[in-house]
């Protein structure tokens, strides 16, 4: 077990540790061992050994002294009575934060399906962290975590490695931080394929013994060449790691003895333009292999990474890599992100959380930055994350737009889950279809069968899926509308004359007509009598002769009458005698009720509006498209009418004017008082009416309220 003296001098080797933080350690690694006591790992290890390795990990990261205290800390709040708050007491609130942040994501949902939506966790894990050390300090977690994961029993350890191989190997890799990648994917693929890694392992073991010696020769080769060429450098030789030659052998389809570049040679120089010299050096003793030369200082990987990479045919004519970077290049090669740290006394400065997180952005996104500045100001405008991350029940991750909805997921889901949904929860909790969701929220979309889309979820959509499918959903509605309209109005017009349309339709009796008009069949006729394109006179004219048309006994655009059922009590459901799928639905501009004189309106996709025949929008309609309609005198509708009342502002007035509506008999479904500055109240009064008669008289009493000015009926609001 590591002990908090090695980690101290570990860190110590990067960082110059005062006096204070030596004593924060060790406060931190008290607290820890008192919290965590009694706790045992699966390996029978006490818990401690855990925060310490994780925390001695970070130090080989070289990370900055709270990320390091945050390691002997990371697992108190999950795992003991520890809370946040106490974190937060004694050992500030960065340090607080950073704990949090690891929970949180130590929190997080995994699924079975990780693989299939790995990118969409490897981001939610960035979208909860908000600070990078907290996803570095999961990963050196995850590191201790998967070298002691014989430990646990076949079934997690596999699914643990899996997840580790999936999300956080890739992680590290985007972060820049090779060795913690490696070392995660040669773990990973050690517990998922054990026979496999056995075999590469001992087959990479071999070669080593046999190929030592030769190793070692080729250093001395290369370090003589760059001698001769008077440049000071660092040769290295090493084997690539199992998981990587797997890879290799996996894409090229090869046999392990057919991989020649199991060595990779690495030089470490002082200058940029000992690199190139280097590589000349290199070039002079073997033959390159033409096509494998990448200059990576030029064109930087997009984490950052820079390297010339070359390779060689060697001396025994074998395929060698060999790489070659300056030592600050080296850095951030092994280091990654971190060594992107701005230390200030051993401490970040107060850009560094930014700039950290801005190339956190940079590298997660494999962005090429072409123009840095243009970057930093697509970073800033990214900073306030653009994305949501959300789960189904079942778990699934679902990527969305910032502001998007219970209905943008749905149809993210699902287009007929869209189509069909009618309420949603959040997390448990009921919540409006506009309702915001948030980074790790859990949807749950209720559908039912006879719910469709609404209009008005265009106006809170954010997803262009949703926005289509809303929209083709009631394009296509406005067809099956305009078509039921069409065909009664057909089949009205025919009959006035005598005519039974259907009957004649199947005769064929109509076919030449029909063509003569250019209409395929009766379905497009209907379509565009529906819309007003053309009146069903036009058809009517050519199969029946003019003198024996009967005069009609209204004006021709005007000649259909519609007596309307009501048989729902919602709007936009109710029902018109006779054709039953049309659908109406009050105007909201007049806001008609009964007694009131009504003019139906054909409006694309909405079925039938019924107009005040007073209502100005009428003047602007095109006639052709106006239909009769009457009020149903069997039945009463409830419909909403808002009154507004203005009257002394003094006490008692609301509950006078209430008990006018309740003596009328009328439901109050919203009420509000403003009181003006002067002496004036004004009340608004949201009701539901049964007809314009039941409006007037209670209008009529409360204007009789002493203490009343005037009592008045607004037309036009906006209803939710
Ligand atoms: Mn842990």
């Amino acid at each position: 077990m590591i002990r908090l003296n090695d980690i101290t001098e570990r860190v110590n080797s990067y960082l110059y540790l005062t006096d204070t933080d030596i004593e924060l350690l060790k406060k931190a690694y008290v607290y820890s061992a008192k919290v965590h006591a009694g706790q045992t790992r699966s390996s029978g290890e006490s818990y401690l050994s855990h925060p310490l390795e994780v925390s001695g990990i970070l130090a080989e990261m070289k990370l900055d002294m709270s990320s390091i205290v945050t390691g002997l800390l990371h697992d108190t709040v999950e795992d003991t009575l520890a809370t946040t708050e106490e974190i937060d007491t004694l050992f500030g609130s960065e340090i607080a934060f950073l704990v949090e942040g690891v929970t949180k994501i130590s929190q997080l949902p995994y699924t079975t399906k990780i693989e299939r939506q790995a990118e969409g966790f490897r981001k939610l894990i960035l979208a909860t962290a908000k600070d990078i050390r907290v996803v570095l300090i999961k990963l050196a977690d995850r590191l201790h975590n998967m070298r002691t994961l014989e430990y646990l029993p076949e079934t997690r350890r596999k699914s643990i490695a899996k997840e580790t191989f999936d999300i956080y190997a890739p992680l590290a890799q985007r972060l820049g931080i090779n060795w913690v990648a490696n070392e995660l994917e040669d773990l990973s693929f050690r517990f998922l394929n054990p026979e496999e890694y056995v075999r590469l392992a001992s087959l990479i073991e071999e070669r080593k013994k046999e190929w030592g010696a030769h190793v070692d020769e080729i250093k001395n080769i290369i370090n003589g060449k760059l001698e001769e060429f008077d440049i000071n450098a660092e040769v290295t030789g090493r084997f690539k790691h199992v998981y990587g030659i797997y890879r290799k052998m996996q894409s090229q389809n090869l046999e392990f003895e057919s991989v020649y570049d199991v060595i990779a040679f690495r030089i470490v120089t002082n200058s940029l333009r000992e690199c190139y010299e280097a590589l000349g050096a290199v070039h002079s003793a073997w033959k390159p292999v033409p096509g494998r030369f990448k200059d990576y200082i030029a064109l930087p990987k997009g984490n950052g990474y820079q390297s010339l990479h070359t390779t060689v045919i060697g001396p025994l004519g074998e395929r060698m890599e060999i790489q070659i970077r300056t030592r600050a290049m080296h850095e951030v090669a092994e280091y990654g992100v971190a060594s992107h740290w701005k230390y200030k006394e051993g401490k970040l400065d107060s850009h560094g959380t930014y700039e950290i997180y801005s190339t956190l952005r940079q590298l997660l996104e494999w962005k090429d930055i072409k123009d840095p500045t243009e970057y930093m100001e697509a970073i800033k405008g990214e900073l306030i994350s653009d994305v949501v991350y959300v789960f189904t029940p079942q778990g699934d991750l679902v990527e969305l737009p910032t502001g998007a909805t219970p209905v943008d997921f749905a149809y993210a889901v699902h287009t007929e889950v869209g189509n069909k949904c009618t309420r949603a929860n959040v997390n448990g909790k009921l919540v409006p279809l506009s309702h915001q969701l948030r980074t790790g929220d859990t949807v749950e979309i209720v559908t039912s069968g006879d719910k469709h889309p609404n209009r008005d979820w265009l106006k809170f959509v954010v997803t262009s899926r949703a926005k289509t499918k809303i929209r083709s959903w009631l394009r296509n509605e406005e067809r099956t509308q305009s078509e039921i309209v069409g065909k009664s109005i057909c089949e009205r017009k025919f009959k006035q004359h005598g005519l039974d349309f259907q009957a004649m339709l199947k005769n064929g009796e109509l076919d030449s007509a029909l063509s003569e008009l250019k209409y395929k069949d009766e379905k497009e006729l209907y379509l565009a009598v529906g819309f007003g394109k053309t009146s069903a006179t036009d058809l009517l004219k050519r199969v029946l002769p003019t003198d024996k048309m009967r005069p009609g006994p209204e004006k021709e655009s005007r000649i259909e009458k519609i007596i309307q059922t009501i048989t729902g009590s919602s709007e936009g459901g109710v029902l018109i005698s006779g054709y039953n799928d049309v659908m109406i639905r009050f105007a909201n501009c007049c806001s008609p009720l009964p007694g009131e004189q009504i003019t139906g309106y054909i409006t694309r996709g909405k079925g039938i509006t019924i107009h005040k025949n007073d209502c100005p929008r009428l003047l602007d309609v095109d006639d052709a498209r106006r239909i009769d309609v009457e009020w149903d005198s069997n039945f009463k509708p409830q419909r909403p009418a808002r009154i507004v009342v203005m009257c002394a502002d003094r006490p008692g007035m609301l509950s006078n004017i209430t008990s006018s509506f309740s003596s009328s008999d009328i439901n109050i479904s919203k009420a509000e008082i403003h009181s003006t500055d002067m002496d004036t109240a004004i009340g608004t009064f949201d009701v539901v009416v049964s007809d314009l008669e039941q409006l007037e008289n209670v209008m009529k009493s409360i204007k009789q309220v002493d203490g009343v000015r005037s009592v008045e009926r607004m037309l036009e609001w906006e209803r939710v």
